[in-house]
């Protein structure tokens, strides 16, 4: 059998997965499904503008990213954002800048000072210790509940300035449909580290690693082929066949679900029943510059509505708009976004523009362009007792020979997992070859 090892997906699991393998020396072909590297990490352009439609920013503690950037030499290209000012609408739907902690606290009001007080000791202070990048352990008591259910005793005002705008920038989702365990992971990430972009993008990052590799473009994988128990390559859409003695499936839970042969059951149902957040993010390129300099807008005091955040991307990476005029992009959370999903990009462009005017008066009559960025797949929504399943699954998907899984997407989602997970893989089929 070859020893070529083959690997789905050329986002940036794939990509840290293939790099390390070519490093040992090893043969490797990546399978692409679309035209492009970078899967998750998507640049917008437009007019000579640029701007993130998928990951927004690395980490300062994603270690394993950055030594990718610094190796394919992208080091020099790292700005650290500064993220300072966001915009919440008050409750009668004033816009509210809060400078600094004080200004937060004076939002905040006493009761919900002390509300945040009380969170950041009791969860961020006494946090279990956990991997924020792998899921390695259960705990039942952030595992088994959700975010409304551990914090109902938050007041008003914490709830609407902090966990629900919490909740939907980072995970996607309301307090409902989310567990305590993957929100303290967000919370801690957020709290304790800063964030950074590429001059050129983040894409910039997998499409580097992906100039050094042999990358089939356009080859959608059908199926995985398999002699016996083992794994021994797979099936493009198009019919053609490659083997290998290893395969890694570093695509989205949802697309890896579609490949797996129905026979193997246990594998195809947990992938397939994996609970998700898809995305359809409407970006609003405008005729003029924003006077404003919030990089962020939330409505959640004010209002239940579908995209009730709003990401001002002039100010939040002004390196890759040089017109200054505003862009806008409109997100929605889950479950509404599952409802948003099933709409036409009409449809959607009308409900996000309908939204955003609050945050920004008059922008129906400033936007040049509108663009629907769909991500069908998203973020996995981690919902209670999720853990427990993933961690069973892991132990069980461990021990299907030729087959290795390099997955951001249950293993705390952010692009580090990912890298993680697929130098993980690489590190397997280099102890098993
Ligand atoms: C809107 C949004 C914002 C985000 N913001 C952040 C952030 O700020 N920070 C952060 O850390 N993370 C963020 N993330 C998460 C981050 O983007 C992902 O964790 C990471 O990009 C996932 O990388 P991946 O390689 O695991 O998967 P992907 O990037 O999804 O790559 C998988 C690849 O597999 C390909 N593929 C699928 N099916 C097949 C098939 N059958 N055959 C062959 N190829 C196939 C796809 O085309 C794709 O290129 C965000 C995600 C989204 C959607």
């Amino acid at each position: 059998m070859s020893e070529c090892t083959i690997v789905i997906g050329a986002g940036v699991a794939g990509m840290a997965a293939a790099s390390k393998l070519k490093e040992a020396g090893k043969k490797v072909v990546v399978v692409e499904a679309s035209d492009h590297a970078g899967g998750r990490m998507v640049r917008l352009t437009r007019n000579g503008d640029f701007v993130e439609a998928g990951a927004q920013g690395i980490h300062t503690n994603y270690t394993e990213t950055l030594k990718l950037v610094e190796k394919y030499g992208l080091t020099k290209d790292i700005i650290h954002q500064s993220n300072d000012q966001t915009c919440f609408l008050s409750r009668t739907g004033e816009k509210l800048f809060p400078a600094g902690h004080m200004g937060i606290f004076k939002m905040l009001g006493l009761r919900g000072s002390l509300d945040l007080g009380r969170f950041l000791t009791r969860h961020m202070l006494m946090m279990k210790d956990f991997s924020l990048f792998e899921t390695h352990r259960d705990i039942p008591e952030y595992d088994d509940i959700s975010v409304a259910d551990a914090l109902k005793w938050a007041g008003p005002a914490f709830r609407d300035f902090v966990l629900l705008p919490g909740a939907h920038a980072m995970v996607g989702t309301d307090l409902n449909h989310t567990n305590l365990y993957h929100f303290l992971n967000l919370m801690k990430l957020v709290l304790t580290t800063k964030v950074m972009t590429l001059r050129n993008g983040l894409a910039s990052l997998p499409e580097a690693i992906a100039s050094t590799l042999d990358v089939r473009y356009s080859s959608p994988v059908r199926t995985l082929l398999i002699d016996g128990q083992k794994i021994t390559g797979v099936e493009l859409e198009s019919g053609e066949r490659i083997h290998g003695s290893h395969v890694v499936i570093a695509c989205p839970i949802g697309a890896a679900a579609k490949i797996i042969p129905d026979h193997l059951a246990p594998t195809k149902d947990f992938l397939s029943s994996f609970p998700n957040v898809p995305l359809s993010l409407v970006y609003f390129y405008l005729d003029q510059p924003l006077d404003t300099k919030a990089y962020c807008y939330f409505g959640h005091a004010y209002r239940r509505t579908t995209f009730n955040m709003a990401l001002n991307h002039t100010v939040k990476t002004p390196h890759l708009v040089p017109s200054g005029k505003g862009i806008i992009s409109a997100w929605p959370c889950y479950p509404d976004s599952a409802v948003i999903d099933r709409l036409t990009d009409t449809e959607v462009k009308d409900k996000a523009l309908r939204d955003m005017e609050i945050f920004f008066p008059g922008i129906a009559g400033m936007v040049e362009h509108a663009y629907v960025q769909r991500h069908r797949w998203g973020l996995s929504r981690m919902e209670p007792r999720i853990h427990a399943k993933i961690l069973a699954f892991k132990q069980q998907a461990e021990r299907l020979p030729g087959v290795l899984f390099a997955n951001s997407d249950y293993d705390g989602v952010h692009m580090e997992s990912g890298v993680r997970a697929g130098l993980r893989a690489a590190a397997k089929v280099m102890s098993t070859s």
